[in-house]
């Protein structure tokens, strides 16, 4: 491993203008679940490590509008919290599916937003790929993409965004607070991630050396009707092959409003927002949750090894809506 200087301030002011002395390579430190396992590859090689883990961004408060969640705080502190569970159950379920209990214990919630793609050409530094190395080319457009996009892919890259936390966070409308040496600002939740087009390197529109300091969850009536269906390889420690985060507000037997998600389909968390505009005001049954799956699929191109997902999705979008509504156990 290569040397690199290691520092650990208590102060967010502390930390941005340490990071921005050398915006290019050094790095925030946070759980390090991600990074350093890129680090050990070789994928990153920084000269400088800034240890945010002392700041105090840890914090899951409620707010007149809904609940600030720290961006240290981490995946099981936030998964167990009772204003969340309690609030908004959809990204408790969502966390939980995630990775495994001793990386939730670690991973934090901003590093979680920025977690990098799972794709294998990615991680393997024998083969081209245009986000590891701008211009090399793109191993997996006509390599093995069982895991790769179905929505939103350009010519430069297919990968898929690999969290969970991310599409329920999606789906709730969450706001991300940020810092940088600039001041500070706020972004929505869905605008934070972006698709590949020609600069697939960027995962995030975060400017390099800003902070993710907190998000911010408005309050939400989806307590009840929610379901997080993850459909993987086994049932632990694997990454999505689809998912999908759903939740209704139902009266009667009427969907009042709805909000829907998926994950392992693109390189964003993926809102489904016709579906959503369809299935207000229909009557919560099979047949119209068929049809807000098929028009969630407009759209959807597969590569070689995907070609599944062009069934499964559809699939998953309806059984998670039939078991958010009851209409079937989960
Ligand atoms: Fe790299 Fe994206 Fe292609 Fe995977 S899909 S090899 S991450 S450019």
């Amino acid at each position: 491993m290569n040397q690199f200087q290691y520092i650990r301030p208590s102060e967010a002011s502390g930390a941005i203008k340490s990071l921005a002395k050398d915006p290019v390579n050094a790095y925030y430190l946070a759980g390090g679940t991600n990074l350093i396992d890129m680090m050990k590859m070789g994928l990153v090689v920084p000269n400088k490590l800034v240890d945010i883990t002392n700041l105090p961004l840890k914090s899951i408060d409620k707010t007149p509008t809904g609940v600030k969640i720290g961006a240290l705080a981490t995946n099981t502190d936030v998964a167990e919290s009772s204003l969340i569970k309690t609030n908004f159950p959809l990204l408790s379920l969502a966390i939980n599916a995630g990775a495994s209990p001793q990386l939730r214990n670690m991973a934090t919630v901003g590093g979680n937003m920025m977690q990098r793609t799972r794709c294998p050409y990615f991680f393997d530094t024998a083969m081209p790929c245009n986000k590891r190395v701008p211009g090399s080319g793109c191993g997996a457009i006509a390599g093995y993409n069982r895991m790769h996009a179905l929505f939103g892919a350009s010519d430069s890259c297919i990968a898929v965004n690999p969290s969970d936390m991310n599409v329920a966070l999606t789906a709730l409308d969450a706001t991300v607070h940020i810092s940088g040496a600039k001041g500070a600002r706020t972004i929505k939740f869905a605008d934070f991630h972006r698709l590949p087009g020609d600069h697939p390197e960027l995962d995030n529109t975060l400017k390099k050396g800003e902070l993710i300091t907190a998000i911010d969850l408005p309050s939400s009536p989806f307590t009840k009707n929610i379901h997080y269906l993850k459909i993987r390889d086994r049932t632990s420690y694997a990454f999505a092959l689809v998912s999908v985060a759903a939740a209704l507000n139902i009266q009667g037997n009427t969907i009042h409003d709805v909000r829907l998600a998926m994950g392992g389909v693109a390189h964003k968390p993926w809102r489904l927002s016709s579906a959503e505009t369809f299935l207000k005001g229909k009557p919560v049954n099979e047949e119209t949750f068929k049809q807000a799956a098929q028009i969630a699929m407009q759209g959807a191109k597969a590569y070689e090894y995907n070609k599944f997902k062009l069934k499964l999705a559809p699939n998953a979008i309806i059984q998670a809506l039939k078991i958010a509504s009851g209409l079937v156990p989960a």
